[in-house]
């Protein structure tokens, strides 16, 4: 049996893994599975203890998307039926940032469906954050598809902390899944946030039919990328999307995923995504041991574990919410420790 303390070691040196060793991890039988969770949990446990980082969702818009990203059922080719609406009104934007607020998110993320965002749609979720900051004590992320320099600009001057822009997968395997804009476009994008001083979250998605040798180029691309988070999604097949028969994912799978991802990224904070319910099913809890971090009430079209829930698993597990020092822009800056549960 593979010795995992080994490749915990060398991920708590900041040692890269050799190829070998991330097939290794990612072709663990499932019996050695605790093993390869406990050596994760070596590395977790090292950068972040046992705190767990919470995020909140908003489908700011939704559907008509005219890409054909064959995982979303927003898609040009999805027939999924989903809510399609237009841009929401900015007091519907700060509301869900108090939502988000009292379900102990850390990190509030403005998402809306299509390629790129109007500069009038930028003018508003920048208006919207401005108000959010004033009076609610929460990180925000962005999610808006392709951006360029003067948008990741305007959204930075607005108060965004971050930018969500997920490589998704492989550069090797990206023309599989999307032909629409292309694997460089995505980094464009990652660079042009950067460039404005944004944090970068940036991750993919597994079981979309890519192989093991495109999820590790994957993790590799990302190292390259060196986000500031990493969320990890996992396919929810949607009907009426080109992926719904996709061969459906284990909840062992999606653990070995994460477990790699921790190896690879030791010192970034690593989401379980979009599908964690309904891909790790009763084996959820296992996968706060690789990851320290996870989205409550839901995601862009499905629903997910309501924030009550996410809470009790977290304390079942003895492990706390991390809640940061956030003072709003009109308040004076307090300090708050990482809390319970029952704080
Ligand atoms: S660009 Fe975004 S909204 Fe449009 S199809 Fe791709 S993932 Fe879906």
């Amino acid at each position: 049996m593979t010795d995992f303390t080994i490749l915990a070691d060398k991920a708590l040196r900041d040692e890269l893994l050799t190829r070998e060793e991330c097939l290794t991890v990612l072709q663990t039988p499932d019996t050695n599975l605790l093993e390869l969770l406990q050596a994760a949990f070596k590395v977790r446990e090292r950068h972040f203890g046992k705190t767990v980082r919470l995020q909140m969702l908003l489908n700011a818009k939704s559907g008509a998307c005219q890409e054909d990203c064959g995982y979303c059922s927003q898609s040009s080719v999805s027939t999924a039926p989903i809510e399609r609406y237009g841009l929401l009104p900015q007091d519907q934007m700060i509301t869900g940032a108090r939502r988000a607020a009292a379900a102990k998110a850390q990190r509030y993320c403005i998402v809306i469906s299509g390629r790129s965002p109007l500069d009038r749609e930028i003018a508003d979720i920048a208006s919207a954050v401005r108000s959010i900051k004033q009076e609610v004590p929460i990180q925000i992320c962005c999610s808006l598809g392709l951006l360029n320099e003067r948008q990741a600009k305007d959204l930075k001057a607005a108060g965004v902390d971050r930018i969500n822009h997920n490589l998704n997968t492989s550069e090797a395997y990206h023309a599989e899944i999307c032909s629409t804009h292309t694997f460089q476009d995505r980094l464009a994008t990652i660079r042009h946030a950067r460039t404005a001083g944004l944090e970068i979250c940036s991750g993919g998605i597994v079981g979309m039919g890519e192989g093991d040798e495109d999820l590790i180029d994957l993790a590799l691309a990302l190292r390259e990328v060196k986000p500031d988070s990493i969320p990890l999604n996992m396919l929810h097949p949607a009907s009426g999307t080109p992926l719904e028969h996709c061969t459906p994912l284990t909840p062992q799978r999606c653990l070995k995923a994460l477990c790699l991802f921790r190896f690879l990224h030791p010192r970034t904070e690593l989401r379980i995504a979009g599908g964690r319910e309904h891909n790790l099913r009763s084996l959820q809890p296992l996968a706060l041991y690789p990851a320290d971090s996870v989205f409550v009430n839901g995601y862009l079209t499905t629903p997910g574990q309501p924030a009550a829930e996410v809470w009790r698993m977290i304390e079942d597990l003895g492990f706390d919410i991390q809640v940061d020092a956030l003072p709003t822009q009109g308040a004076t800056p307090a300090t708050a420790p990482a809390v319970g549960l029952h704080s």
